[in-house]
């Protein structure tokens, strides 16, 4: 099987997925999407309410400023994988669990990032931080690149977070900003010198104006 065709495998074991308590109260599990060689992965905390209503992550509120960060920084969102430490909402926006975190990462997230092999994974949040840096500090570490195994992590604050607290909104611009400069370091340190998506792109939709 290709990458795309077991990450769609995946994703369809998501979707009927009864392996920890958040399926009792989930309507739609949200595998995440993107494309199959995208240089950079985002891995949010979980679904919130409208991304259980509709399957997709990151389409609520949170979304639509992750959308803007995105094309701020030269990135369109359809070059970039998407996804969430937890596929199903935790009932009123709970904090995910740490048997849930471990069920769920070690079932399917690990599998994605494999699959994918990005070369940036950007954490959003403390809890996708927390899979990579434990015990780190998102106020000391945010919008550094570090070598994990064999590509770059980045944390960088919850867009939801930023939308909550204005003085974090300048610190998440800013660690966007930066992302096509990094995403080029980070080609370089891997060797991989010819890109194989196209970050940073012109546009060539008029999906948004
Ligand atoms: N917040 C997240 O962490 N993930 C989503 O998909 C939406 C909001
Ligand atoms: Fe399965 Fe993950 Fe959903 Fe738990 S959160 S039921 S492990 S898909």
């Amino acid at each position: 099987m290709t990458a795309e065709e077991t990450l769609a495998q995946l994703a369809r074991e998501v979707s009927v997925c009864t392996k920890c308590a958040l399926h009792e109260s989930r309507k739609k599990s949200v595998p995440g999407d993107g494309p199959a060689d995208a240089e950079i992965m985002f891995i949010g905390e979980g679904p919130g309410f409208h991304e259980n209503e509709q399957g997709r992550p990151f389409v609520g509120a949170a979304g639509k400023f992750l959308d803007q960060l995105l094309e701020q920084a030269g990135v369109t969102r359809s070059d970039v994988w998407i996804t969430n430490v937890v596929k199903c909402r935790p009932p009123g926006n709970r904090d995910p669990l740490p048997d849930e975190v471990e069920i769920c990462t070690s079932n399917y997230l690990q599998h994605q990032v494999k699959l994918v092999d990005p070369s940036i994974i950007v954490t959003l949040g403390r809890f996708s931080m927390g899979l990579f840096f434990k015990g780190a500090k998102i106020t000391q570490i945010h919008g550094q690149m570090r070598k994990v195994e064999d590509r770059f992590v980045i944390a960088m604050f919850h867009p939801a977070a930023a939308l909550h607290q204005m003085s974090l909104k300048p610190a998440i611009m800013a660690d966007f900003a930066k992302l096509p400069e990094l995403l080029k370091e980070a080609r370089a340190e891997l060797g991989k010198s010819s890109p194989r998506a196209k970050v940073p792109k012109k546009k060539t939709t008029s999906r948004r104006k």
